[in-house]
């Protein structure tokens, strides 16, 4: 195939990710520049590109979510009065804990999980309003634009190379053909949300790594209109136990603007038996006689997933490098014990823009100065909150029985509890072979499970991504790279019963009769692809991997 020709642009800062903590940043240098001109300093034209994969700005953001309102009050104080989009503010918050068919409150609401006065939001709207603040500000966000290649020389990121619109499905040319460009900057700055394959691609390349590997959970959401609120105020429920049973995680429940209803299963990807099926465990919560009475005569209006990095302060990355900074959830920025992130997010975007505003003023985007991003963290409210909860997440990697006991000696000893600095493993490690755990026929559980949901109160996949409004053009190349399909068909059958199929949950995956050589072949239905990220972390033989499919292709989401 010949080369392709690509335009060069150059920018100062570029960003990748219009989620929070990627508009907080570009906003925030704004910001920043311009106090500094009032100062009457001077100093050069900076030029600031942000790059957004999804359709439109907030169509990959989804979150719960209750927000805590202090990263988005130092970025932008007025943000009321400039209508920021609150769906309710908490009034009323309660934690139960499930059994399969009961239900018990605890007395109190424990401290980490009080959301009183704290605004409900939909952070797909938060997004786009924060969006529109940021191109109020002059500043360009080019939607439909992944990047798909960090750019490394001589050990200095300069800027990344964006995906090519109008390959086929063999990745020849179209007639439509729109090659990437090659973006080059001073310095760029990661915010591609969990998982970010730029993030793993600079982790990696530039070594990067913490302590821990980043851990993860997954998030299952739908909205529902109901016939009449739940509530008339805003009421934020969080539960444990069933389904999940000793496995980390939970549910929430929310309510929205006028008759919509926020619900969610979170189910910790460490876990041990490959049939864990995180979507269908939502569809089982759902299920639950409580929950159900909640969704009665309601319909379920939206869909998405997403992974969540838990890892804690441990695994953070370290966030910067000559040219290159990281913040957000591709930073591992989120406080697993509080189920919040969207704070820390801003937070992680306004040090970063500081740290890139004394770049200009010095003239220097190397480490040396970069690397005031950290300096930053650790004196800021970031690192107040983060390492009280340090070994959090760590602790439960063996169970909720145990990660109380650990808890509850964290919680005593301000966060250290029984060991200073708890390890973890990636979560694929934890998966056990079907044959110790002695498990059923994956097909027949395949088959029970589905033939369990009744399409009014449970759906299965496919109905979900059809409610997640996710498109891809279907002429081009499959952006799930699996580098070994041979061991789908042998190794992964036979040791983990394909477990694509039940973690993925957006039916991506499926195992299809193979005719031409007998047994069965791995199909990617990679345009049902939600971008949740699952299976570039849950993959046990590390052969899948996520790239960025052409710009715009994924879901779309609304009130998420
Ligand atoms: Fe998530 Fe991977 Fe499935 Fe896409 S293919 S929805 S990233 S698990």
């Amino acid at each position: 195939m010949p080369s392709i020709e690509r335009e060069t642009l150059p920018v100062d800062v570029l960003i990748v990710g219009a989620g929070p903590a990627g508009l907080a940043c570009a906003y925030h240098v704004k910001q920043l520049l311009a106090r500094k001109a009032a100062e009457s300093q001077k100093l050069p034209e900076v030029e600031i590109m942000v790059l957004e994969k999804g359709r439109e700005i907030g169509a990959h953001s989804l979150s719960g979510a209750v927000m805590d309102p202090r990263g988005i009050a130092e970025l932008i104080p007025d943000f009321l009065e400039r209508g920021f989009p609150v769906e309710r503010y908490c009034e009323n918050d309660a934690v139960f804990r499930l059994t399969k068919t009961g239900k018990f409150k605890l007395p109190w609401t424990p401290p980490p999980l009080q959301n009183h006065g704290y605004p409900i939001v939909s952070l797909n709207r938060v997004v786009k309003w924060l969006g529109e603040q940021v191109e109020e500000a002059g500043i360009i966000v080019a939607a439909e634009m992944p990047g798909q290649e960090l750019l490394i020389e001589d050990h200095r990121v300069t800027g990344v190379v964006t995906g090519d619109k109008g390959l086929n499905k063999n990745g020849e040319r179209k007639s439509n053909f729109e090659p990437g460009a090659i973006i080059e900057a001073k310095v760029t700055v990661l915010a591609e949300g969990t998982r970010g394959s730029l993030t793993k691609q600079a982790v990696e390349t530039l070594k990067l790594g913490n302590h821990n590997s980043q851990t993860y959970v997954l998030g299952v959401k739908e909205v529902w209109e109901l016939p009449k609120p739940i509530a008339e105020n805003g009421t934020v429920f969080h539960s444990m136990g069933y389904p999940l049973g000793n496995l980390f995680g939970g549910s929430w429940i929310y309510t929205m603007r006028e008759n919509l209803l926020s619900l969610g299963l979170v189910t910790d990807l460490s876990y041990e038996n490959p049939y864990t099926d995180p979507h269908d465990n939502f569809q089982k919560f759902k299920a639950h006689p409580w929950v159900a009475s909640l969704l009665e005569g309601g319909k379920m209006v939206g869909y998405g997933a997403k992974t969540i990095p838990e890892g804690g302060w441990y695994a953070i990355p370290r966030g910067y490098h000559h040219g290159l900074l990281i913040i957000g959830d591709a930073g591992g920025f989120l406080n697993s014990q509080r189920l919040k992130g969207i704070h820390l997010a801003i937070k992680s975007g306004m040090l970063a823009a500081e740290t890139i505003v004394e770049g200009i003023v010095r003239g220097d985007f190397s480490r040396d100065t970069m690397c005031s991003l950290q300096t930053r963290v650790e004196a800021s409210w970031i690192q107040k909150e983060l390492w009280p909860v340090r070994n959090f997440h760590q602790s439960f990697e063996k169970g909720v029985r145990v990660g109380m006991i650990h808890a509850a000696a964290q919680f005593i000893s301000k966060g250290r509890g029984f060991k200073a600095q708890m390890p973890s493993r990636e979560n694929h490690e934890h998966m056990r072979h079907v044959r110790e755990l002695g498990l059923p026929d994956r097909d027949e559980v395949l088959q029970k499970r589905a033939g369990e949901y009744d399409g009014k109160l449970t759906f299965d996949k496919l109905t979900d991504v059809y409610n997640s409004r996710t498109m891809h053009e279907e002429d081009q190349p499959v952006h799930l790279h699996v580098s070994d399909p041979e061991i789908c068909r042998t190794r992964c059958r036979e040791e983990f019963g394909n477990p694509c199929q039940f973690f993925c949950p957006a039916g991506v995956y499926e195992m299809v009769p193979d005719e031409e050589r007998g047994g069965v072949k791995l199909q990617i239905n990679f345009s049902n692809c939600v971008h949740c990220k699952t299976c570039d972390i849950m993959d046990p033989y590390k052969i899948i991997t996520w790239v960025p499919p052409e710009g715009g292709g994924g879901p779309v989401y609304t009130d998420l």
